[in-house]
């Protein structure tokens, strides 16, 4: 028998019962085959997911470090408030410290946290689901599930790769090189590769393409590149590892890693700087690069990278006024992170775009986007609370692992205030003397930063 949905939730309604998903659905669920219904939880886009009441609602549309850390404090911030946190991946899978996890260094759990206990401890909605689009114009998320309106959006997407920028709409090249030589740059399935990948490798040439700023945690492919190195000369495996950069030289702290690079492992890495990426060959492994080609055994192919695709589905890409082109990066206001062409919705994280005309843009970092999560919470409440939310800066801080035996670390730390001028100035300062405090201070970083975001 099949059942009329529209009866079955009529009925629904009129008992009282909160329907979580779909309680105000308007289309058919009928499947493609006659007289087949889809089951009820399959989800639709073009139904609506959640009924708004008159309760404010802040959809959140990503779960990494910025969206976590937004969800957890609104619910603080905002408690009258809905919160509802949409990402695509079941757990939460960390970036940071992945660098030493790839090497054995700490286990998978250390990195992976829990999204549904984390809601359910502070009274967020988390629905685990992929984003498909966003719809400014009438304040609306589209996702595989359903669609789901919002008073205000947050959108913390992370990064995509432009692969594009190498191989234009050649699917096949682009496929090959995500599949075989992943980036890991973004969480998660592609970390279990290279770690396959790594600890398989019996010997050879090692490449890493590093891309061009700006890019996701500058500093974080030296610290891979170091502890690859680091596994080949312990293991004893004739290898080496060739850092194809775009830069001109290591940035940042440029003395610290350049030292470890001779000092540590004169013969187990090359650093190539300019070699701008003119031609990539998954198939044939080779790399032709404006300072050389070469061909490799394995590789970590990193394209350019770019906001995630969401803010291009929000329409919230910046144009160069010079080319006329994308910058690729949301254009922001640049001290209340909304979009300059809409004010109810913020993006936050490694999707930010232009801010500053001294240093452009903040460093892609999860320090900044658990700031920039905290700061947009506070920012958001304080506009649903009638008042003007003050200007607030984030901080940064990157600790770096470049040996394993001893464990030595280097640092990195960024501060920000705002000039005579109103413009967001910069101080960097680099810790190049390699310690083994660092090494500390990175696992306590890391615990407190999952405890602020998962805790
Ligand atoms: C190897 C490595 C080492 C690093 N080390 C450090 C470090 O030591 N310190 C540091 O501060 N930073 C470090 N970083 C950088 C840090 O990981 C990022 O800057 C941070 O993750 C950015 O946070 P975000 O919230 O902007 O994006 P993310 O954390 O990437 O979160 C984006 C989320 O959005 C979700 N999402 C995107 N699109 C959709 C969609 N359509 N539907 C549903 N969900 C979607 C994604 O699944 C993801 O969970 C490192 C990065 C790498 C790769």
């Amino acid at each position: 028998m099949t059942i009329n949905r529209r009866k079955f939730l009529g009925g629904a309604a009129a008992i009282g019962g909160a329907n979580l998903l779909g309680a105000c659905a308007t289309s058919s669920t009928e499947s493609l085959t006659p007289g087949v219904a889809k089951p009820f939880l399959i989800g639709n886009p073009s139904e609506v997911l959640l009924t708004k009441g008159k309760t404010p609602r802040i959809v959140i549309a990503g779960g990494g470090w910025g969206g976590s850390t937004a969800a957890k404090y609104l619910r603080k911030l905002a408690p009258n408030a809905e919160v509802v946190l949409l990402e695509r991946n079941p757990v939460f899978f960390s970036c940071p410290i992945s660098n030493k996890w790839l090497v054995n260094m700490v286990d998978t759990s250390f990195l992976i946290h829990d999204y549904l206990a984390t809601s359910q401890k502070y009274g967020y909605r988390f629905i685990q689901c992929e984003i498909m689009d966003i719809d400014r114009s009438v304040r609306k998320v589209v996702t595989s599930l359903g669609t789901i309106e919002y008073d205000f959006l947050i959108i913390a997407p992370g990064i995509r790769y432009n692969y594009e920028a190498w191989f234009g709409n050649d699917r096949t090249m682009i496929e090959a090189t995500k599949s075989k030589f992943p980036a890991a740059y973004i969480p998660n399935h592609e970390h279990f590769n290279l770690k396959k990948a790594l600890h398989s490798f019996k010997g050879g040439d090692w490449v890493m393409t590093l891309p061009p700023p700006p890019q996701r945690c500058p500093p974080s492919p030296y610290e891979r590149a170091c502890m690859i190195a680091w596994h080949f000369k312990t293991n004893k495996i004739k290898a080496k590892v060739t850092i194809l950069d775009h830069k001109d030289d290591v940035r940042p702290i440029n003395i610290g890693f350049k030292r470890a690079f001779k000092e540590l492992y004169k013969d187990y890495i090359e650093y190539v700087p300019n070699a701008h990426i003119k031609e990539i060959d998954p198939f044939n492994k080779t790399i032709k690069t404006a300072a050389g080609d070469m061909k490799f055994d394995h590789a970590v192919l990193m394209s350019p990278h770019q906001a995630g695709d969401l803010v291009w589905k929000a329409g919230g890409i910046g144009v160069n006024p010079n080319t006329g082109k994308a910058t690729g990066w949301a254009e922001v206001d640049n001290k209340m992170l909304h979009l300059k062409k809409d004010d109810r919705v913020y993006v936050i994280g490694d999707a930010v775009g232009l801010v500053s005309p001294q240093f452009l843009f903040y460093p892609k970092s999860g320090h900044i986007a658990n700031r920039h999560g905290r700061i947009v919470a506070k920012y958001i409440a304080e506009r649903l609370a009638g008042r003007n939310p003050e200007v607030s800066l984030p901080d940064n801080l990157c600790y770096m692992m470049v040996n394993g035996s001893p464990k030595e670390a280097l640092n990195v730390q960024f501060d920000y205030k705002i000039n005579e001028k109103g413009i967001i100035e910069q101080t960097q300062i680099d810790y190049n003397d390699r310690k083994a405090s660092f090494v500390a201070e990175n696992f306590k970083w890391a615990g407190l930063m999952y405890e602020d975001m998962f805790g």
